[in-house]
């Protein structure tokens, strides 16, 4: 009901709305825990979960009396998309197997769900609307679970599907997160992908401007779980979420906002359940007071590897050897760091990863470590980054002292650092101190 009031409202300040939605709250983990099990040769709870959101859908229904007439028609729907979820999840129990491909049939039902309500409900309420299955509009490269949005077809496919219903005055409600591929085939766009959605839909249909709306109030300056003062952040430059979103906040991705940052449109991030507060304004160029900061954050469960010995002196090659090596186990770096004696290169990986890269390296660098040029490969774990971001610690002496000068009257060290944009300062703390940092550098440097 509230995202309808949104939708009403917006469509009565606006010429043209089209309106993307996610799945509800859990449904897309539920989807995928069914697939999940069932490949793994349970054939009990893909049953059990199509069991429970088909009386969670029919709740939802059932509390909008409003809807009448069409009522029966939705709750068939329901059926119908549920029905579907079990049948692929007895075919991937079948099979003992949950392909890519198919993982992507399962987790997009959610959408197919929701989008069908919402816009039964608008249509309800006076507001004409249609449920528009995104397959029809995002046409995506093969890349399933992760597939990108290939702008020109999407385009096209917008031009012919979606402007039509635009000018007769309709608002679309579009299935976030799906697409599919050139054959037709479902794709998703990766967990959370719904943010992408908007923003390519946005670039193709040529909006104005894109808002996203979630739960907290727009970009936080903090995790408000972790900072009791934490509080919107007004505006934010495209390569701040991209520092953000980078470690560990949970901001937009990055990928999701580059259409929107490309094509100059204004991106906006809004709270549902407080639809007056203004959120947090995206914007292409830095904008910033000098000397501030505007956000804290954490990633946590990492590990550090370091690559050690006094022959790597001067030895060209080490450094792109050993990031080969890295790459190789698909692990992503966070953090780099080498001292200018080059005696030693330390990078941060997940602590998933660590094990298996330590031993690529040491793999790789097995004549280095015989010869002793190389000592050891060796790692930390249980680190946590912490990152300061804002363009306005550019060009501007004195915020690095501050950030330290926090740390250290709370007694704690710091492990190794990192500043790469300009617009981050990162910083690699033991994983118990990470929150107290957080805390500390919040009230210290950001809320005065
Ligand atoms: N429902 C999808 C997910 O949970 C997409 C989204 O929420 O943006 O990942
Ligand atoms: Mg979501």
């Amino acid at each position: 009901r509230q995202a309808a009031a949104i939708v009403r409202e917006q469509a009565a300040a606006w010429d043209r709305v089209v309106v993307v939605v996610s799945a509800m709250s859990g449904v897309t983990d539920a989807l995928v825990r069914g697939a999940r099990t069932a490949a793994a040769g349970d054939g009990e709870t893909y049953g059990a979960i199509a069991a429970e959101l088909r009386a969670r859908h029919r709740d939802v229904v059932g509390a909008l009396p409003s809807l009448d007439g069409e009522g029966a028609a939705l709750l068939a729907d329901v059926d119908g998309v549920l029905d579907a979820f079990a049948t692929f999840c007895r075919s991937v129990h079948v099979l003992g197997e949950a392909t890519p491909r198919a993982m992507d049939a399962i987790s997009s039902l959610g959408e197919r769900l929701s989008a069908g309500i919402l816009a039964a409900l608008l249509r309800r309420q006076g507001c004409p609307s249609q449920a528009v299955d995104a397959r029809q509009l995002v046409v995506t490269d093969d890349a399933f679970q992760g597939a990108v949005p290939l702008l020109d077809e999407t385009r096209a496919a917008v031009a012919r599907r979606l402007l039509p219903l635009l000018e007769g005055g309709t608002v679309p409600v579009v299935t976030g997160f799906l697409g599919a591929n050139r054959q037709g085939v479902t794709t998703t766009l990766g967990r959370g992908g719904s943010d992408c959605s908007a923003a390519i839909l946005g670039v193709a249909a040529g909006a104005d401007e894109v808002w996203i709306w979630t739960d907290v109030n727009g970009v936080m300056s903090a995790d408000p779980r972790l900072v009791a003062a934490a509080r919107t952040v007004p505006c934010l430059s495209y390569a701040e979420v991209g520092e953000l979103a980078y470690f560990g906040a949970r901001v937009l991705h990055p990928r999701t906002i580059r259409p929107v940052v490309e094509h100059g449109i204004p991106l906006w991030v809004k709270n549902t359940f407080d639809p007056a507060c203004p959120g947090t304004r995206i914007v292409a160029g830095p904008e910033s007071t000098p000397g501030t900061v505007k956000a804290v954050t954490a990633i946590e469960g990492l590990s550090m590897v370091t690559v050690e010995g006094r022959g790597m002196l001067g030895v060209p090659g080490i450094a792109a050897r050993t990031f080969a090596a890295v790459a190789g186990q698909g692990a992503s770096v966070l953090m780099i760091s080498q001292a200018s004696s080059e005696q030693s290169i330390s990078f941060v990986v997940p602590g998933a990863a660590v094990a298996p890269v330590v031993r690529a390296v040491e793999g790789e660098m097995a004549r280095e470590l015989a010869r002793r040029d190389v000592d050891r490969v060796w790692s930390l774990d249980d680190v946590t980054i912490v990152t300061a971001v804002g363009a306005g610690m550019r060009a501007t002496p004195g915020v690095a002292h501050r950030i330290f000068g926090a740390l250290a009257r709370a007694g704690i060290n710091v492990v190794a650092i990192a500043q790469g944009s300009e617009c981050s300062l990162s910083l690699l703390l033991a994983a118990a101190d990470a929150r107290q940092a957080v805390r500390r550098i919040h009230e210290e440097v950001i809320e005065p």
